[in-house]
């Protein structure tokens, strides 16, 4: 049990850093009061075809909803990640690749990187693919991806990638959705040493897609595959034959850069869809400032490029800013548990980016696969996706960082493009499990049910007041959707859908989303606070709370709680952990039923899917809505037979 504290900007940190507190919130101020000139000045570390005169054209009315950012600029996102470097950085890696198996790697420059994207782009053009067109990515973590993503750019088509653990259902729903007629993919994929069988998923994703007439297949394994003729080309061959010449298509600002369907946490995926110029820039000056990134450092991002932040944080952000980046084929804990710090000293990283799921997960096997590595070349730790508990912050802080690096906890979602609320190393002094303070250009705003602002220290709905470049434009081919959404439930403002707490000293602590808010007794309680309490207990390695319906309470609160390894529940632990909660918190959040978990129902990018627990808790299992994108159906099961509600 770590005893949790605040964290001081450290002395040699602060010397270094690119701002201080001061030069911080004199910035912010400015990018609050003027964001036009704001924007106007920072829009331009993105190399730009044709100059922007308009920085900014939104409107948050239902009526006549719309969001341009340097909106008669135009650009080429490929362009700004690969070309502009070439005559500085030419020989520089852009692209570490680490296998699933460790003796599996590779290193890409920046010329090496260009020269694919070129080739590639004419084989796409050869196709048939055109400006505006909609190419689904269905790859591994492989080069390929970013060579694919990047080529999509290059000719001004907007990729959709679909996560390669996803199923043929999913996938065929997200092709039909963006109604795209070409799947790029590979024979298969490899993960913890096993494949996954990516083109015979297509085969059977697209006997559901008739328009989907091309698929390009990339050769990772050597599998034997099915090839239809006429239809499905390979990777190699196709690349081989193009011309490695292939100038960048000018878009507009405005044109679709991609669209990403959400993870799914709260219900049926949405296509977000993020646009060229705002996307790059706040993309490229959230990396820059949020990972004090400095050139010639290894930075890597353990996220899937099926993720916005594989988009953000390993592709986009890190390569427009001539960044040598890391992209992982593997998993946390193959070969075993030391895996992620095996790779930062392989490969000396000095910035790490990370989820709560996994730092769970691994601290759940203890201190020693950590203490077996040296990561001595760590010097910025960060966490996405979900709430981090204070003790697992605390962990990764202490053991993983030894102490020395700066944790950036950073919101934001698939919908923000990049990093909305984070702390900047070496600026923001640090209490585990906020993420702190807004980045430049973001107003967050609590407000009550009835869109009330409140001010000061208070808890309520995170909304965001006005937009920034960032922000997604629509969602794709459903713009109702898009307002429904988002700016209609506060109206004026970008709502969130997370709930969240400002302290004192202005800091925002996220209590998870709003739909999970548990209503004991007329108390509302955030799901974050008493997660972290249970997980606060030397034997809880995870846990995930939901109300379900009381007779006397209202809601009363269900606890679902994972063990550390080895650890066998008893009728005494149970006993335990609730005096715990009740210790911690009060008496109001002492769960009234825990069920032991072997595992937790999650997302395929490692969130905890609340909604499926409440469900479980309500006995209305039979109901459990869209699971589409549920990592493991199996724990379900589990869950459903041995729930203590029946
Ligand atoms: P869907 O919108 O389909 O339900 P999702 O919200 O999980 O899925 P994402 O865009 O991947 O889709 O996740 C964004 C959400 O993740 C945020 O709204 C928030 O709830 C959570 N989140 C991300 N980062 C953090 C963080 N640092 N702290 C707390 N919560 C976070
Ligand atoms: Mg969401």
């Amino acid at each position: 049990m770590w005893e949790v504290h605040d964290f001081p900007v450290p002395a040699d940190l602060a010397k270094t850093a690119h701002l201080d507190a001061a030069g911080y919130e004199k910035m912010y101020r400015e990018s609050i009061e003027n964001p036009e000139a704001f924007w106007a000045e920072h829009g331009k570390r993105i190399d730009w075809i044709k100059p922007y005169s308009k920085v900014k054209d939104v409107s948050y009315d239902a009526s006549d909803l719309h969001i341009k950012w340097f909106h008669d600029g135009t650009l080429n996102a490929a362009a700004n990640c690969l070309d502009r470097h070439l005559a500085e950085r030419g020989d520089q890696v852009a692209i570490i690749w680490e296998g699933d198996d460790p003796k599996d790697d590779k290193k890409i420059t920046y010329r090496e990187l260009h020269r694919d994207v070129c080739k590639f782009s004419n084989a796409l053009k050869d196709l048939g693919v055109k400006k505006g067109d909609r190419v689904t990515i269905y790859l591994p973590m492989i080069p390929e991806a970013a060579v694919a993503m990047l080529a999509c750019a290059r000719v001004g088509a907007v990729h959709s990638i679909v996560f390669g653990g996803f199923s043929p259902d999913a996938l065929a729903g997200r092709i039909q959705d963006c109604d795209s007629n070409i799947v790029i993919t590979a024979d298969e994929g490899l993960r913890g040493g096993r494949t996954v069988p990516l083109k015979v998923n297509t085969d059977k994703a697209l006997e559901d897609c008739p328009d989907c007439k091309t698929v390009v297949v990339v050769k990772r394994t050597g599998g034997s595959v099915n090839f239809v003729e006429g239809r499905d080309h390979w990777y190699h061959e196709i690349c081989d034959a193009a011309s490695d010449d292939c100038p960048p298509t000018e878009m507009g600002a405005e044109d679709p850069l991609f669209i990403l369907y959400t993870s799914g946490s709260t219900g049926k995926p949405k296509g977000v869809l993020h646009t060229t110029g705002g996307y790059m820039v706040y993309a490229s000056m959230t990396h820059q400032y949020v990972f004090d990134y400095r050139d010639g450092e290894i930075y890597w991002c353990t996220a899937d490029v099926g993720w916005v932040t594989g988009h953000s944080y390993i592709i986009y952000g890190p390569l427009a800013n001539g960044a040598t980046t890391l992209m992982f084929e593997g998993v946390p804990n193959y070969p075993d548990f030391s895996r992620f710090w095996q790779v930062c000293d392989k490969h000396n990283v000095s910035i790490f980016y990370t989820a709560p799921t996994a730092i769970r997960a691994l601290m759940r096997e203890g201190d020693g696969p950590v203490k077996s590595t040296s990561r001595k070349s760590l010097r910025i730790l960060g966490s996405v996706g979900e709430p981090i508990n204070p003790e697992a912050w605390m962990w990764y802080h202490e053991v993983v960082g030894d102490k020395r690096c700066p944790i950036v906890d950073t919101w934001w979602q698939t919908e923000t493009g990049g990093i909305l609320i984070t702390p900047l190393p070496g600026v923001t002094n640090l209490k585990p499990g906020s993420a702190t303070l807004p980045f430049f250009g973001v107003e967050p705003i609590i407000v009550d049910g009835d869109n009330k602002v409140l001010e000061g220290a208070t808890e309520g709905n995170l909304c965001i007041q006005d937009s920034w470049p960032g922000q997604m434009r629509t969602v794709y081919g459903d713009h109702e959707r898009f307002i429904q959404t988002y700016f209609t439930t506060f109206p004026g403002r970008y709502f969130s859908g997370d709930g969240c707490r400002r302290d004192e000293d202005g800091y925002y602590w996220i209590t998870g989303r709003v739909d999970d808010v548990i209503n004991v007794s007329g108390h509302r309680m955030g799901t974050a606070e008493v997660e972290s309490a249970l997980v606060a207990h030397d034997k809880v390695a995870e846990a995930a709370v939901v109300g379900y319906p009381h007779d006397i309470k209202g809601q009363g609160i269900y606890a679902y709680v994972t063990l550390n390894a080895g650890l066998e529940p008893t009728e005494e632990l149970r006993k335990e952990l609730v005096t715990w909660v009740r210790k911690e918190i009060g008496p109001i959040a002492s769960p009234d039923l825990i069920q032991w978990a072997p595992g937790l129902p999650k997302t395929r990018s490692g969130k905890i899917m609340r909604r499926i627990l409440r469900k479980i808790a309500a006995n209305e299992h039979d109901a459990l809505g869209d699971t589409s994108t549920l990592a493991e159906p199996a724990v379900v099961d589990d869950l459903v037979e041995n729930r203590m509600n029946k």
